[in-house]
């Protein structure tokens, strides 16, 4: 049986200077921005400002220089994050890219891939999706069914169909999980791989999926008779679940698993003024509590992966409570709205709350469900 545990991080000295480096950054860019713009901004799609973020040398800025990186620090990484995310910046072009994509291909990557990619990723040029998701195949991921089989001459031919894939529409390329083995019922898990394709490969169809509030944020991928040189597969033919599950701890530990509904809480204190009423203090005061709470843990797990640690557990109890919290936390404002707040139907904060009350109930499903980081931890813990 594991424990887990949650080791305060100190943050180097000078971390305050960088610090003031992104607020006055963003401070200029983020002049014009929208408040609504600012909920749940890792969804929020903008090259233009990805790019500049490269430009001071922000994305991929933990990355080997030889692959257009800054070698920076992974602590500098996560205070760059918590500031970006605090802002509300539009960071969803190159979020997965930076986060997971672009460390997957330095971990399992040939040369070439890593030489072909990763300098246009750094300067927040090209853009990556993940390719897990399939109908019937969400939660339980080992049940992919779309097939990789090599051909005569070495390379592959991909069919099959993924969902909820995440601005699909708007990269380069897709990181996708595919079946290149027959399944082995005793060990569903084997005979899986990760290929690395280009999107505009012929074969590939890219269906835009409305959500509720009417985006066109994730969408359907089909792949029908898609061939795919060898030099696509990304890592090791058939370790793909393994390759997978490791990009899942970076997928589920960061800040923006409890930041995504940030811009209700400022918003409340800006409606809030200096004399708010004693339930909005309370309320004030218990969020405040809970935010810097989930940020000591969250915190607490990104020192963890720079030690080299796997704090699987640790990153599956920040991600549900802090989903929990991004979500509970419109519904509790919705609750209070009538203490002291005054409500415009245009107001920055009726569109904030109005767009989180909307849209909170997905920050539970991507990147796993509330029931299956609950079985992980109940494992982990040696409780099923
Ligand atoms: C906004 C958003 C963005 C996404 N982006 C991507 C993306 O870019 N790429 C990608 O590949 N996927 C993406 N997803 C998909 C996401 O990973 C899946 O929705 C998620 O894994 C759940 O899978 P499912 O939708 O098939 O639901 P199911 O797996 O069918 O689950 C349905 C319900 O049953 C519960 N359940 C399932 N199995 C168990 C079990 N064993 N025990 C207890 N309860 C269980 C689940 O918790 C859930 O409540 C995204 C989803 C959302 C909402």
């Amino acid at each position: 049986m594991q424990s887990f545990s949650f080791d305060p991080v100190v943050l180097p000295p000078g971390i305050g200077e960088f610090r003031a480096q992104i607020r006055a950054f963003l401070k200029a860019e983020l002049v014009s921005t929208p408040a609504v713009k600012k909920a749940n901004s890792w969804a929020v799609y903008d090259a233009g400002f990805s790019k500049k973020l490269a430009a001071q040398g922000w994305v991929g800025m933990v990355w080997p220089k030889r692959y257009g990186g800054y070698e920076r620090s992974s602590i500098e990484r996560y205070v760059l994050l918590e500031e970006l995310l605090a802002a509300g910046a539009p960071v969803g072009a190159h979020w997965i890219a930076d986060r997971q994509s672009g460390p997957a291909l330095l971990k399992f990557g040939s040369e070439e891939q890593r030489q072909k990619y990763l300098p246009g990723m750094a300067r927040g040029e090209v853009y990556c999706c993940i390719g897990m998701s399939e109908p019937n195949a969400g939660s339980d991921l080992a049940s992919v069914r779309t097939r990789a089989e090599r051909q005569p001459d070495g390379r592959w031919k991909i069919n099959g169909q993924k969902i909820w894939t995440t601005q699909a529409q708007r990269c380069q390329l897709i990181i996708a999980l595919v079946r290149s083995a027959p399944v082995d019922e005793k060990n569903r898990q084997a005979g899986l791989s990760q290929f690395l394709i280009e999107l505009n490969t012929p074969g590939i169809r890219i269906r835009p999926i409305v959500d509720l509030i009417g985006e066109t944020h994730f969408n359907e991928v089909f792949f029908e008779d898609c061939i795919v040189g060898a030099e696509c597969l990304l890592g090791v033919e058939g370790a793909g679940w393994a390759q997978c599950t490791g990009e899942l701890s970076l997928e589920r530990s960061g800040p923006e698993r409890y930041m995504s509904s940030l811009a209700l809480f400022l918003e409340l204190l800006r409606v809030a003024g200096p004399n708010p009423s004693e339930v909005l203090r309370q309320v004030i005061g218990r969020t405040a509590a809970e935010v810097w709470t989930l940020r000591q843990m969250s915190l607490s797990v990104a020192g963890q992966l720079a030690q080299g640690k796997d704090p699987t557990i640790e990153a599956a109890i920040v991600k549900d409570l802090g989903n929990s919290f991004e979500q509970s936390l419109p519904v509790l404002v919705q609750s209070i709205t009538d203490s002291g707040v005054r409500l415009e139907d245009d107001s920055d904060f009726v569109q904030v709350l109005t767009y989180l009350l909307q849209t909170s109930p997905s920050f539970s499903m991507r990147g796993g469900t509330r029931e299956i980081l609950r079985g992980i931890i109940a494992r982990g813990l040696g409780l099923r």
